[in-house]
C-alpha cells in the first residue's frame, strides 16, 4: 500500500513526501481509511508505530474542506497523558498540515495559562490537551466545546494510570455527543475497553500492539547486578561501550539526581530529567538531547513518552519499571519505525517481581548477559512466564 491509495489529497501527501515517509506503517495503512469514513475507531497500538500520524493525516483531511472558526472553539481535541507528549503531537501536527490552511496548539499544565488562552482566543482547528489544563480553561471560559468534531483519546491507557479518568469523563459529558471518536492506547486492558464502552458507540477496533510489544528490531538484554553496583556498572557499560546517546530510566527523581552526581563523579555529564525540573528546562533539555549537545538523559517515567528521537539508539532501564506496559512504552523510544535500538535493563533481586511481569507480558525470557567483574551476589532466578501479581490473582 502507499500514501497516495490511502484517500489522502495532494497538499497532504505532499507534506509525506517531504517528512520523508516512504510507505504507510501497519497501523496507518488499517486506521487512515476508517478515520477518514467518519467511523469510530478503537486502537491498540503503541507509540513507535506511527500511530500520531495514523490519525492525525486523516483527521488534517477531513478538516481541511472548510476552515470556519469561532471565537475560543475547536473542530478536533487530541487528548494526551502528558505535556511532552502534548508538545510532540502538535510538533507533529505542524509537519503534516504545511500545505493546508489549518491551526493547531498545544495546551498544557505546568507553564502559565496566558499565551494558551491568547492562541485560544480567534478559535483554533486542532487543540492538543492535557486533560487538567484543558478542564481549568473551560473553567476560566477561555475555550469552549460546541464546535468539535472529533475527540482523539491518545494513550488512553496512560491517561487512566495517571487517574484522568474524571477530567476526562468530564470533557466527554461537554463534548456534543454526534462526534468521531478515536481511541488509542497501547493495550486494551479492562479499565481501558471501560472507557471505551462508556465513551464510543459502534467503534472499528483494530489492533497491531502484540507485533510490536516485542518488536523485533529492538535488540533486547538484561544484565543481572546487585543493587549498590548499579551505577558503577552504567559508568563501566558506558565507558566501554562510548555510547554516543542513551535515554537512562530511572523510577524516582531523587534517583535520577543522584545517579547523576554519581556518574558526574566517574567523568560522564548526565542530566535528570523529570517533574521537578521547570517546563522550560524540560523542554530545553530535550532538544539539547536532540540534537546531541547531551549525550545523557535521566528520566523518570514522565519522559517516557513524549520524548521523539527518530534515531535514538539506546535506553537504559536502571530500574525495571512497573506496570510491565510500563517497560513497553520505554523500549519503544528506540527502535522507532523500524529503525534498529538497543534496549538494556539493570536488574537486581529487588526487581524480580517486575521482571517477572515484564516477561510474562513479552511472552518471552529476556536474553541474560554477563558483566564481568559485575556478577551479582544476590542472584537473580529466572521469571516465571505466567506470573499474575497476587492483588491480581482470582481466588
Ligand atoms: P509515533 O508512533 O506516532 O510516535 O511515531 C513514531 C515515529 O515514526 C515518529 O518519529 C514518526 O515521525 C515516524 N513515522 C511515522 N510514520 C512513518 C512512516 N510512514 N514512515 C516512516 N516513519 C514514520
Amino acid at each position: 500500500m502507499s500514501f497516495s491509495n490511502l484517500g489522502l489529497s495532494k497538499p497532504i501527501l505532499e507534506a509525506i513526501r517531504e517528512v520523508g515517509y516512504d510507505k504507510p506503517t501497519n497501523i496507518q495503512d488499517k486506521a487512515i481509511p476508517i478515520v477518514l469514513s467518519g467511523k469510530n475507531l478503537i486502537a491498540a497500538a503503541q507509540t513507535g508505530t506511527g500511530k500520531t500520524a495514523s490519525f492525525v493525516l486523516p483527521i488534517l483531511e477531513r478538516l481541511s474542506a472548510s476552515t470556519t472558526q469561532k471565537k475560543k472553539r475547536f473542530r478536533a481535541l487530541i487528548l494526551t497523558p502528558t505535556r511532552e507528549l502534548a508538545i510532540q503531537v502538535n510538533a507533529s501536527i505542524e509537519k503534516y498540515a504545511k500545505h493546508v490552511n489549518l491551526t493547531s496548539t498545544a495546551v498544557y499544565g505546568g507553564v502559565d495559562d496566558g499565551p494558551q488562552r491568547q492562541k485560544l482566543i480567534d478559535g483554533i482547528d486542532i487543540l492538543v490537551a492535557t486533560p487538567g489544563r484543558l478542564i481549568d480553561l473551560y473553567g476560566k471560559r477561555a475555550v469552549h466545546f460546541e464546535e468539535a468534531e472529533v475527540l482523539v483519546l491518545d494513550e488512553a491507557d496512560r491517561m487512566l494510570d495517571m487517574g484522568f479518568i474524571e477530567d476526562i469523563n468530564k470533557i466527554i459529558a461537554r463534548l456534543p455527543q454526534d462526534i468521531q471518536n478515536l481511541l488509542f492506547s497501547a493495550t486494551l486492558s479492562n479499565p481501558v475497553r471501560d472507557l471505551a464502552k462508556s465513551a464510543i458507540d459502534h467503534a472499528e477496533e483494530i489492533s497491531i500492539a502484540k507485533h510490536s510489544a516485542s518488536k523485533a528490531n529492538i535488540e533486547q538484554w538484561i544484565t543481572t547486578v546487585d543493587k549498590d553496583k548499579k551505577s558503577s556498572l552504567l559508568a563501566h557499560l558506558i565507558n566501554k561501550h562510548q555510547w554516543q546517546q542513551a535515554l537512562i530510566f530511572i523510577e524516582t527523581k531523587h534517583g535520577a539526581a543522584k545517579l547523576a552526581a554519581q556518574l558526574e563523579k566517574r567523568g560522564i555529564k548526565a542530566e535528570p530529567f523529570h517533574s521537578g525540573r521547570s517546563q522550560n528546562i524540560r523542554t530545553q533539555l530535550l532538544e539539547q538531547f536532540k540534537n546531541g549537545e547531551i549525550a545523557y538523559l535521566i528520566a523518570t517515567g514522565v519522559g517516557s513518552r513524549g520524548i521523539d528521537i527518530s534515531e535514538l539508539p539506546l535506553v537504559i532501564n536502571y530500574d525495571l519499571p512497573y506496570p510491565a506496559d510500563e517497560y513497553v512504552h520505554r523500549i519503544g523510544r528506540t527502535g522507532r519505525a523500524d529503525a534498529k535500538g538497543e534496549a538494556i535493563s539493570l536488574v537486581s533481586k529487588d526487581n524480580f517481581k517486575n521482571l517477572c511481569m515484564i516477561e510474562s507480558r513479552l511472552g518471552h525470557l529476556l536474553e541474560r548477559r554477563v558483566i564481568e567483574g559485575f556478577e551479582p551476589k544476590k542472584e537473580v532466578p529466572i521469571s516465571i512466564l505466567n506470573y499474575v501479581p497476587k492483588s491480581k490473582r482470582r481466588s
